[in-house]
């Protein structure tokens, strides 16, 4: 059932689209631009990679702001656990399981007879809160501003119980400012219900190809929506916009945002535990290959960089997009990073991967990436769809096909590419002891029904 790569069906692009835009637009990395551009799966290795020592200075950041971010999260736990008690069994900390996915495994090793390792998967569709990767990014920045906006006027001290942030005087405080945020629909869900739950006033700019069940479960919850006919950049950018005119409003902004890519990189010392606890090494003999579904490259890069401080050069990360909107890969491979977008070389960004439809990757994250990532590769719609429906039917998971991308990592393992990689690595020796980790990114507030016809089921057969 499940494949390795091959290049997929829509090679019917025009090939003046091809060899006219593109190489206008690209001088270099244009085999692999001109296959993106045609609708191909591609894989992508970053030949810039650098060695790096752990906790140490990496991409211009030190590794204590990851342990600054750490802080920040437990001081919220009371907080968190008053206010969302599906938190309360973790006493108010946001974290998602280390799944082993037996079956799963079993199917992906009977169809790629060579892959050697474990495989785990990183469960953040169950995720509380947000039910994807963003409960870890968007709820930390709505807690940097709150936590700000509380202390200057005198509210809240660091070593307070934050409960109190629940008070009618920080409520009074919070209802006087507004929280904007653009989005093509689960940063909108984290940032919103975090936001609204505070007591801010919350605007969410949406894209068109966010889902209305996104849509309707934010206005339940008090967030004003706006929606929009463009893409997620013109969202982000009439956010940005309508924020800066107000200046009782604060603008959390995916492209750019430092706080975001810290919330994220917290990930990795959770998952440094984790592993531990399940008695999984990871060190120069166990490497971890980590795949990570990436949209503008917040989520991904931020973990990779808090999985770099925690794991050094025993870490390799890879980050996965649909191959209608592969942002991250085209910059990175042609090195215009954020300077180049998906249209560009003539792709119109429609995906099922309703989480990834972005046309342009982050600066920041693109720059800080350029020593860390070890490469990317991209996914044809139909494959995601049919590991979505596998990993349901196999392990009982639910995932929405954007978090589904980084299956593909392990396909890819049978491949010369990645071959070359790990000779190059000289991890050959050592792949048998080598753990896979999937990070499944998204799903957990899909509605039974839309979760239904996802999975191509009636509902009475869930
Ligand atoms: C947002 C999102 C991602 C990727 O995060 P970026 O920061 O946009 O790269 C991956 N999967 C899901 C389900 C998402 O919602």
């Amino acid at each position: 059932m499940v494949e390795g790569v091959n290049a997929n069906s829509n090679s019917d692009i025009a090939a003046d689209v091809v060899n006219g835009i593109v190489t206008d637009a690209v001088a270099v990395g244009s085999d692999i631009v001109h296959d993106m551009a045609s609708g191909k799966e591609v894989f992508w290795l970053n030949d810039k990679l650098e060695s790096v020592v752990p906790m140490s200075e990496m991409a211009g950041r030190k590794f204590v702001y990851i342990r600054a971010a750490q802080n920040r999260l437990l001081r919220f736990m009371p907080y968190i656990e008053k206010m969302f008690p599906e938190t309360a069994g973790r006493k108010g900390i946001i974290e998602s399981e280390l799944l082993v996915i037996p079956e799963f495994s079993d199917e992906i090793k009977r169809h790629n007879p060579d892959f050697a390792g474990r495989i785990l998967l990183k469960d953040d569709a169950h995720l509380p809160i947000a039910g994807s990767v963003k409960a870890r990014g968007g709820i930390y920045e709505v807690m940097v501003h709150a936590e700000s906006l509380a202390m200057k006027a005198g509210l809240l001290k660091a070593t307070d119980n934050y409960g109190k942030l629940d008070s009618a005087e920080c409520r009074e405080l919070f209802a006087k400012h507004t929280i904007q945020v653009g989005s093509t629909g689960n940063l909108g869900l984290s940032i919103g219900i975090m936001s609204s739950k505070l007591g801010f006033n919350t605007i969410v700019h949406m894209s068109a190809d966010a889902k209305a069940w996104k849509k309707e479960l934010l206005r339940k919850n008090g967030v004003t929506v706006v929606e929009y006919e463009g893409d997620y950049s013109s969202a982000v950018a009439q956010g940005r916009k309508l924020s800066a005119e107000n200046n009782m409003s604060y603008f959390i902004d995916d492209e750019n945002s430092e706080d975001l890519f810290l919330g994220y990189a917290t990930a990795a010392l959770r998952l440094k535990v984790q592993l531990f606890k399940a008695g999984i090494p990871v060190d120069e003999t166990h490497p971890l290959f980590v795949y990570l579904p990436c949209g503008v490259g917040g989520a991904p890069g931020g973990i990779t960089y808090g999985l770099k401080q925690i794991f050094g050069d025993c870490v390799h990360c890879f980050f996965a997009e649909p191959v209608g909107a592969p942002c991250f890969t085209l910059g990175m491979a042609t090195g215009r990073k954020s300077d180049i977008s998906i249209y560009d070389i003539g792709l119109d960004g429609v995906t099922i991967a309703d989480g990834l439809a972005v046309g342009r990757a982050s600066e920041l994250v693109c720059e800080a990436m350029e020593s860390l990532v070890s490469g990317s590769f991209t996914v044809c719609e139909d494959k995601l769809t049919e590991y979505m429906r596998l990993m349901y039917q196999k392990e009982d998971v639910f995932l929405e096909p954007s978090a589904c991308a980084g299956i593909q990592g392990l396909l890819l393992q049978s491949g010369e590419k990645m071959k070359d990689y790990i000779r190059k690595h000289e991890l050959t020796d050592c792949m048998v002891d080598s753990t896979h980790l999937v990070w499944a990114t998204g799903g957990g507030l899909v509605p039974d029904e839309v979760r239904a016809d996802m999975l191509g089921l009636t509902q009475k057969d869930m």
